[in-house]
C-alpha cells in the first residue's frame, strides 16, 4: 500500500508515519515529489494496518496498489524518475544514446570507438568484459582487464560507463570500475543477481528477457527497487518472434506501455533486437519517436573483424549521422539531447 501525505505535513509527521510502517512489521519506501510526500509499505497490506496509518496526522489517504510491482509503479511516484549518473540527467525530458563495441577486444579499438560516438555525441559508453555467449568456445570477454580498460576511457573520454555483470560475486568488482551496472537479456529473472545490485549504490540496466513480458520486466525491477536501489532503467531489446530475418522482434509498443505503468526510464537496444547494421538506425529513430528514453548502439571500425556481434555493429560514419536525426526526432517530441561536458 502507498501512504500519500499531505502538501504541507511537516517533516515529524512523515517521520511517524515512517516508523508506524516498521511497527506493524511493513518496509517503508520514501518517494519525494514536487508537491507530496508519498510512503510504501511493503509487505502486505491489511485493512487494519491502512486504517491505523491513515488516521496519523499529516495523512491524506492510503491506497493499495492492484499491480504486483508497487515501488516501480507509478502510483508510487507520479512523475519521471530522472537518474543523475556523472551529472547526466536519464529520463524525463532527457535523450542519452548510449554507444559502444559490444564487447573490449582492445585497448586501441575501444579508444577508437569511443572517441568516434563521442565525437558524435553518444554520452555513454558500453563495452562487454564479462559476456553471456550462447556458445562456451565463444570470446568471452576480457573480464577485469576490460573492465579497467573501460574505466580509463570513460575518465579520458569524459563518457559515463556501462557494462553488463552476470555474477551475484562480480556486483562489487563492477561497481569498482562501470557508472552503470548493466543486466543482460539472460539474467533478467536471475532473482540473487538482482537482489546484489539492488544493494549496489550504481544505476542499473535492466534488460528485458527475450521471452517476458513487460509485466515481468516491472517485477524484476522491483526486486531491485526493493533492496533500496531506486536508480533502475529499463530496456526493450527484442523477443522471440517468428520472423526469420531478424535476431529478435523489437517490441516497440513496450514503451508506451512501460512509461504508462512506471516512473522509470526506458531504453531501446535496437542492435541486439536486430541482429543487422542496416536495420538498427530506422529502429533507433522509431524507438526515440515512441518516446524512449534512449537507444543504446554497438558500434565497430571494423565489423568484419569484431570479436562478438560484427554484423549488427553500425559503422562510425553512420553512427554519426544516426547521431544527428535521433536530435532531430527528440527535437520534434520537445525533449534535447545533451552533450557530455565539452
Ligand atoms: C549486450 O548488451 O551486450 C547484450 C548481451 O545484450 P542482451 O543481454 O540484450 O542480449
Ligand atoms: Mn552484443
Amino acid at each position: 500500500m502507498i501512504v500519500v501525505m499531505k502538501p504541507s505535513c511537516a517533516p515529524a509527521a512523515v517521520e511517524s508515519v515512517v516508523q508506524r510502517i516498521l511497527a506493524l512489521g511493513l518496509t517503508p519506501h520514501l518517494s519525494q515529489g514536487e508537491f507530496r510526500t508519498i510512503i510504501g509499505a511493503i509487505g502486505g497490506a491489511t485493512p487494519e494496518a491502512m486504517d491505523q496509518l491513515d488516521q496519523l496526522p499529516g495523512v491524506d489517504h492510503v491506497l493499495r496498489i492492484a499491480a504486483p510491482y508497487k515501488l516501480a509503479s507509478r502510483e508510487f511516484h507520479e512523475a519521471d524518475t530522472v537518474i543523475d549518473v556523472r551529472g547526466l540527467r536519464i529520463g524525463g525530458p532527457h535523450v542519452h544514446v548510449i554507444a559502444g563495441p559490444c564487447t573490449i577486444e582492445s585497448r586501441e579499438m575501444l579508444f577508437d570507438v569511443g572517441r568516434a560516438v563521442r565525437a558524435a555525441g553518444a554520452t555513454i559508453l558500453r563495452g562487454g568484459a564479462f559476456k553471456p555467449r550462447t556458445s562456451p568456445y565463444a570470446f568471452s570477454g576480457l573480464g577485469e582487464d576490460g573492465l579497467k580498460l573501460l574505466q580509463e576511457a570513460g575518465e579520458i573520454l569524459g563518457m559515463a560507463t556501462i557494462t553488463e555483470v552476470m555474477d551475484p560475486r562480480d556486483v562489487e568488482l563492477v561497481t569498482h570500475h562501470a557508472d552503470i551496472l548493466q543486466i543482460g537479456a539472460r539474467n533478467m529473472q536471475n532473482f540473487n543477481l538482482l537482489l546484489e545490485v539492488g544493494k549496489a549504490r550504481k544505476p542499473v540496466f535492466l534488460k528485458r528477457g527475450f521471452s517476458s513480458t513487460t509485466t515481468e520486466l516491472l517485477m524484476s525491477a522491483e526486486y531491485v527497487l526493493s533492496q533500496g536501489n531506486h536508480q533502475v532503467m529499463m530496456c526493450e531489446r527484442g523477443v522471440r518472434g517468428f520472423a526469420e530475418d531478424v535476431r529478435f522482434t523489437l517490441d516497440l509498443s513496450s514503451v508506451p506501455l512501460l512509461q504508462e505503468k512506471s516512473h522509470l526510464p526506458v531504453f531501446v537496444d535496437p542492435s541486439h533486437a536486430t541482429g543487422k547494421r542496416d536495420l538498427v538506425p530506422p529502429l533507433a529513430l522509431a524507438a526515440i519517436a515512441a518516446g524512449a528514453s534512449g537507444v543504446m548502439i554497438e558500434v565497430h571500425a571494423h565489423p568484419e573483424r569484431a570479436l562478438c556481434d560484427g554484423p549488427q555493429a553500425v559503422l562510425p560514419q553512420r553512427f554519426d549521422e544516426l547521431m544527428r536525426q535521433i536530435r532531430e526526432v527528440a527535437a520534434v517530441l520537445g525533449k534535447d539531447v545533451p552533450r557530455g561536458p565539452a
